[in-house]
């Protein structure tokens, strides 16, 4: 049996690195798009190239925008002093989705991981500790999510949080432990942002 062209495996190759795409799915996917006609090729690449351009981080939230400042945070009729903590920009959505939340986000864009090698270093915590140390959050609200790598970076955060003497809750109480947040549907996740337990 003779395997795909060259460059529709490399093709391949990328798709699945996408989150989500397993090999069957990244083979359909990338012989789909080498059968389309070139226009549609060409917008499909646009899109990406245009959304990724026009998109940067906020430099408060590190919510994604294309705005300077994000919505979120331009917004004065939410209250900037309760800031929910959030692994992923995909999860903070799934919480604006609920439509409780009234307060602000940061986004550490990941998670502590010693097995993948993800560190401190690489997620945005020092920004975090910063923000809490300028003295307008009352409240750090942790809504990691409920595995072995999201309990060691609420317990990182807590303990660098500490020292300020603001309170520290976490969400997920309810939430079942290894479900993702972005998968939890609006109720139950309103319902754990509510049922929020200081830290103490
Ligand atoms: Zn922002």
């Amino acid at each position: 049996m003779s395997g795909f062209p060259k460059k529709v495996e490399r093709l391949i190759e990328e798709i699945q690195k996408l989150p989500g795409i397993g090999p069957k799915s990244a083979e359909r996917i990338a012989l789909h798009i080498v059968s389309m006609e070139k226009s549609r090729v060409d917008r499909l690449v646009s899109a990406i190239n245009e959304a990724k351009e026009n998109l940067h981080l906020c430099p408060i939230c590190f919510n994604l925008t294309d705005k300077e400042i994000c919505d979120i945070c331009a917004d004065s009729e939410r209250d900037h002093s309760i800031v929910c903590v959030v692994e992923e920009v995909r999860d903070l959505y799934a919480i604006e989705k609920s439509g409780e939340y009234k307060g602000v986000y940061h986004v550490l864009h990941g998670r502590i991981d010693p097995m993948n090698h993800v560190s401190v270093e690489d997620l945005r915590i020092k920004e975090l500790v910063e923000r809490v140390a300028k003295g307008n959050v009352k409240e750090v609200i942790l809504a990691m999510n409920p595995n072995f790598n999201g309990d060691i970076t609420s317990l990182y955060i807590t303990k660098l949080l500490k020292p300020y003497g603001i309170k520290i809750t976490r969400i997920a109480t309810g939430l079942p432990k290894g479900t993702e947040i972005d998968f939890v549907d609006s109720v139950t996740l309103t319902m754990a942002l509510k049922d929020r337990k200081e830290i103490t």
